[in-house]
């Protein structure tokens, strides 16, 4: 039931100079995207590296294009964030995964634990309020839902923006700190928050085999992690050095390149083969 197309004008792609026109098209098909539900959903899974299970799915928006190639994030998401789309798009995503995990539920087979972004925007009552129904029709949707939120984005000593953590968290939804070290990577501040899980930006991972003090900066966070019961998740491993070190610093909890690159959603079903339960 996809409309696709309608007002996606040609010349998005081919170089048109003039920057306002280009935002206003990029704009127009974002909400189009957003209004028509055309969007595409891509998992990444996370890994860990010991045993090769899949512990979760990251959920990862394109935005379909007419000529068949598709927008990404980095692309949409920050215009997203100053219009106002975003609160929208975060609110498809995540109703999107719970019905994924409610669907897998009700055919037996075991959820992958989906793992959703969401803008500090859409970090609100509509969000506790859709929560709120979940939890009233199926409750058992959110021991498999994950949320994710970018550190540098996290204000800062703000008591009711706590509660709301705590709230979702009283959900049994699994809490991330997505992007850790972009922002001030406040170590101090760890103990206060209820993550579960830290996401250790790619930027930490890159240096590493090469870094000695990189490194000893990682394995102190992972220490720290590991005395909280904060499971740490390197993002953006590219390649066997990279894990292999990872690996040593007692990190066995890996998202990358190495292992495999988001696919569509519908696609994964070798990922989740072998998870029925009755
Ligand atoms: P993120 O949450 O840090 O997601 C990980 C990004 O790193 C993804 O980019 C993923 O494709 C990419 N990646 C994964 N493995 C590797 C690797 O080994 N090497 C490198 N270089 N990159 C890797 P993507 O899909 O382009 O998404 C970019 C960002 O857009 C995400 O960063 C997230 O912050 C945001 N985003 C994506 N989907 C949503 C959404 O539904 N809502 C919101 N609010 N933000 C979203
Ligand atoms: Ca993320
Ligand atoms: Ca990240
Ligand atoms: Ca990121």
């Amino acid at each position: 039931a996809k409309k696709r197309g309608r007002n996606q004008i040609h010349w998005y792609h081919t170089g048109y100079e003039d920057q306002a026109i280009r935002r206003l098209n990029k704009e127009q098909i974002l909400r189009n995207a957003i209004q028509d539900q055309d969007l595409a959903i891509h998992g990444q899974p996370r890994i860990d590296c010991r045993t090769g299970q899949i512990e979760a799915l990251e959920c990862l928006v394109r935005i379909p294009l007419e000529d068949g190639q598709l927008m990404f994030p980095g692309n949409f998401i920050e215009l997203a964030e100053q219009n106002g789309l975003i609160r929208e798009l975060d609110a498809y995503m995540l109703e999107q995964a719970l019905n994924q995990i409610s669907d897998w539920l009700s055919q037996g087979i075991e959820p992958l634990p989906l793992a959703i972004n969401l803008s500090l925007q859409s970090f609100n009552t509509t969000l506790l309020d859709s929560l709120n129904q979940w939890q009233v029709r199926h409750p058992e949707v959110f021991q498999y839902l994950e949320l994710e939120l970018t550190e540098h984005r996290l204000p800062d000593h703000d008591e009711a923006f706590l509660e709301h953590l705590k709230s979702i968290r009283d959900f049994g939804i699994r809490l991330a700190l997505d992007d850790f070290g972009t922002g001030y990577a406040n170590l101090s501040r760890l103990p206060d928050w209820p993550f579960q899980i830290l996401k250790l930006d790619r930027s930490f991972i890159l240096d590493l085999p090469e870094s000695d003090k990189q490194q000893a900066v990682v394995k102190s966070i992972i220490d720290l992690c590991s005395t909280l019961g904060i499971q740490v998740v390197a993002e953006g491993v590219e390649t066997e050095a990279e894990l292999t070190i990872v690996d040593q610093l007692g990190c066995h909890c890996i998202q990358g390149y190495v292992y495999a690159r988001p696919k569509p959603l519908e696609d994964t079903g070798d990922w989740l083969s072998a998870r029925r339960i009755s």
